[in-house]
């Protein structure tokens, strides 16, 4: 975590400070399939999720990518070259434009079905669509992960594929986008997984076994605070019986082997049970002094509620 300095896909100079997101998406973006089926379903999910479609005043078409961040366009022109041999953006030949929306369809529909035939495909599909459209919380702060849809159809075919992978995702409207989402740690993994992103993964799965290890800790850390709370209660209780029954009911109206575990304790208030036991006379063992200081407990109690 932190040294994604050297990703080589990222503008460089914001070095360390890169944020999770940006880590994943620079290792998505330079996650480039070989097969040709998938370098299409890539570019129709990167064109449909964020791309930029326009024809200038000689009616020629121009294509671009919305995003912030250049691996991502990069990646977009890189797969347009690999695909349909365009090499530049603006002025598209009509012949190649045709080629290209022939291909994999104008970016306000859904992607055909046709390009997601095969797994393969509908992974390279989702890495487009989440280089487009997609974002992933800092696991430091939180698990979340989506994709922002411009329609619902869109959002519906992004869920479906997640199914389709096994993983749960859910729709909102966000002002006017519709956002597929994920919030579970076992989701994001399993997201990161699908999409090719495996040393992202590596980083998350660390980060998850040190807080699973932490809040065990502090789990247990907080068991024996309050298994010692009860113990010092359990002894506040004891002692405050036995005063009880010096002070108003006197210790000569108690059985002999009472009244000597009660003298006993209130000159040892905080001596073990056992030890207790080892200084009577006679000895007495561990389980005898306990029953012993029930007992007085149950007649403290008893004489209380008389008083009342
Ligand atoms: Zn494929």
């Amino acid at each position: 975590m932190g040294s994604n300095s050297s990703t080589g896909t990222s503008p460089g100079k914001q070095g360390r400070t890169q944020s999770f997101c940006a880590g994943v998406k620079a290792e998505l973006a330079a996650n480039l399939p070989q097969a040709r089926h998938c370098q299409l379903a890539e570019l129709a999910g990167l064109l449909h999720f964020a791309g930029v479609l326009g024809q200038d005043t000689a009616g020629l078409w121009t294509v671009g990518f919305q995003s912030e961040n250049p691996a991502v366009y990069r990646k977009g022109f890189t797969l347009l070259q690999k695909t349909f041999n365009i090499v530049t953006v603006s002025e598209l030949e009509p012949k190649d434009a045709d080629l290209l929306f022939a291909g994999i369809g104008r970016p306000e529909e859904v992607v055909s079905s046709v390009l997601l035939k095969n797994a393969c495909c509908q992974r390279s599909f989702l890495r487009g669509a989440f280089l487009g459209a997609g974002s992933v919380s800092d696991p430091r702060k939180g698990y979340h992960a989506e994709f922002v849809c411009a329609t619902r159809e869109k959002a519906e075919q992004v869920r479906e594929i997640l199914a389709g992978f096994e993983i749960e995702a859910k729709i909102i409207l966000r002002k006017k986008n519709h956002v597929v989402y994920l919030k579970e740690g076992e989701s994001i993994v399993s997201l990161l997984s699908v999409l090719g992103a495996p040393r992202s993964l590596m980083d998350l799965e660390n980060l998850r076994i040190y807080k699973e290890v932490n809040n065990s800790v502090n789990r247990r850390v907080n068991c024996e605070m309050s298994n010692i709370r009860k113990i010092v209660e359990a002894s506040a209780k004891q002692l405050s019986d036995i005063e009880f029954l010096r002070d108003h009911v006197g210790f000569d109206k108690l059985p002999e082997p009472l009244r000597a575990v009660a003298a006993a304790r209130l000159e040892n208030p905080e001596m073990p049970l056992k030890e207790l036991g080892e200084i009577l006379d006679p000895p007495v063992g561990k389980s005898g002094v306990y029953h012993r200081l029930q007992k007085l407990g149950e007649i403290a109690d008893s004489y209380r509620c008389e008083a009342q």
